[in-house]
């Protein structure tokens, strides 16, 4: 079993860059306490959505003091805007030993696409983050969370290796869809603490009929 942790930004919420956002970000404090929690913690896997510039300033450095690994999620329709990753920030996140997925082009739900938003989506962002990271792009992230049945036979179809939701409840280390906790404002440290020990509720059991619904709808 994983519990998929996702962080969106880090510090100052203001350079957050769409509306209702600052909801996702975290105080410096919370994360750093968050890493130290996970650091000993086998079977916790982190990643960042977006690609926010605390990626760099804040998540890099931290994760490497204390030997920790994850994945970030750029948004390929940002590079290089003054409050995102850059190419060479990309770069840098490689050779540092991390890994990069694709959240897409534009923060748009992968539901409903036309074909042209379908390409560029899915495979023009995967090509471009490939280009400017200087390797293989493997996994997707969902932008928003939002998908459907229609959308994940699409991300099967490019051969995409996992792709990782916001569904809330622990995966199996295995499975080609990966639910996620996203942190938010809100939390704290002992909040995840909880989250990571993990006892099966009754939101685990809304969360995969949720996510159910989802896969089928
Ligand atoms: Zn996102």
């Amino acid at each position: 079993m994983t519990i998929n942790l996702c962080f969106h930004g880090i510090g100052d919420s203001s350079r957050e860059r769409e509306p209702g956002g600052e909801k996702y970000w975290i105080g410096r404090e919370v994360f750093l306490g968050v890493l130290d929690e996970v650091r000993d913690r086998p079977g916790v896997h982190l990643s960042f959505d977006d690609g926010n510039i605390s990626d760099v300033e804040a998540g890099l450095p931290a994760l490497l003091e204390r030997g920790l690994h994850a994945t970030f999620f750029p948004l390929a329709g940002r590079l290089g805007e003054s409050s995102s990753l850059s190419p060479s920030d990309l770069r840098a996140l490689r050779a540092a030993g991390m890994e990069i997925g694709t959240h897409g082009w534009a923060h748009i739900p992968w539901r409903h696409l036309t074909a042209q938003e379908q390409q560029r989506e899915l495979v023009d962002a995967r090509e471009a983050l490939a280009e400017a990271s200087g390797g293989r792009i493997d996994d997707a992230a969902l932008p928003l969370g939002r998908y459907d049945r229609k959308a994940l036979a699409e991300l099967r179809g490019h051969e995409y290796r996992r792709v990782f939701s916001s569904d809330r409840f622990p995966a199996r280390s295995s499975a080609w869809l990966q639910p996620r906790y996203s942190l938010t404002a809100t939390d704290t440290v002992a909040t995840i603490r909880d989250i990571i020990a993990h006892r099966a509720s009754l939101a685990d059991l809304r969360s995969r009929t949720r996510s159910a619904v989802k896969r089928l709808r």
